[in-house]
């Protein structure tokens, strides 16, 4: 069990993150230069987040080692956002869920006929496992989380495995459509893991990628930014990170900034840059200066609602 002290310097505004971190190279080009494009996160604490000046991928700066995330995952993460999560899931988190996977699965209906095969790899609660079955897809899911992972198996009777059993456990070339919903901003190394995914992928596969899109406007810049999210993207990162790993958009599917749907390519890969682009985040991403943003109130309804989500959820006896 981690300190109280520990649980503390998690909730605490305007101080930092209790851990030490490494600095990391860019993940997706390799690249040592980048600039900072953010000093605070979306709970008002201090944390550094860094553009690459080769090709604008954002990290977390140092980089949380693997042991820190872990921590985090079992402290803080769980506290802050799976508050009832003794009695399974969040009913907010269902619900979403839900309605994402019949989204998802409408997306790519056109792949998921009956006797596809289709890997969800960071499967949660199950909800697109189960709408995949329902249309006749042999599905399976990969899941760190234990807990998500036991509700998908209970509720869904989906098969599902765990972080350590998916290495090596399907041969090149075997799904049909594998799926990726908002799990490479959580990665240390998503261009392994792209790449990885890409190996499993038929010739003629699909994969479906999505992540939160750092330049989504209509937000201040700071909400964008969270502990757990140690990657973030904007449209021309994603696509890059794909192409590393011999993937392109496919043109016959909708897109949406960062929700993408690729195909392999024969096609040379490359230079791995988007020049400008680290520049350009910096700008779009600079904060409100502090005092305006206090002033403002703005900082208020989010707090509100995030606290109230969570007693909700609490009293939600299920
Ligand atoms: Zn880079």
């Amino acid at each position: 069990m981690p300190s109280p002290h520990y649980f503390l310097k998690h909730f605490v505004p305007f101080t930092g993150y209790p851990y030490k971190g490494a600095p990391a190279a860019c993940n997706l080009c390799g690249a040592h230069e980048a600039i900072t494009v953010a000093e605070t996160d979306r709970r008002l604490k201090t944390l550094k987040s860094i553009a690459c000046v080769q090709c604008g991928l954002i990290r977390t700066d140092p980089m949380p080692t693997p042991d820190e995330l872990a921590e985090y995952y079992t402290t803080s993460y769980r506290a802050d956002y799976q508050l009832a999560f003794s009695g399974g899931p969040p009913r907010h988190h269902l619900n979403r869920s839900a309605r994402e996977a019949v989204f998802r699965a409408d997306l790519l209906s056109a792949k998921l006929v009956p006797g596809a095969r289709l890997l969800d790899f960071g499967s949660g609660s199950g909800e697109f496992l189960a709408e995949a079955r329902r249309r006749g897809c042999e599905a399976i899911g990969v899941e760190p989380g234990r807990d998500y992972a036991n509700y998908a198996r209970e509720h869904h009777g989906v098969e599902v495995l765990d972080e350590a059993e998916d290495a090596g456990r399907f041969p090149a070339g075997h799904f049909d459509v594998i799926s990726t919903h908002h799990v490479l901003e959580h990665l240390r190394n998503p261009a392994e893991a792209v790449e990885r995914l890409a190996g499993w992928l038929k010739p003629d596969g699909v994969l479906y990628a999505a992540v939160p899109n750092m330049a989504a406007t209509g937000k201040p810049p700071h909400e964008r930014f969270h502990f757990a999210h140690v990657h973030g993207y904007v449209r021309e990162t994603f696509d890059l990170l794909a192409r590393r790993a011999g993937l392109v958009p496919h043109t016959d599917y909708w897109r949406e900034d960062t929700t993408v749907v690729y195909r392999k390519t024969d096609a040379p890969i490359g230079r791995l840059a988007n020049p400008g682009l680290a520049e350009r985040l910096a700008v779009d991403l600079k904060p409100m200066p502090a005092g305006v943003y206090l002033a403002s109130g703005a900082w208020i309804w989010p707090a509100i609602r995030r606290n109230a989500k969570a007693v909700r959820d609490g009293l939600a006896k299920r």
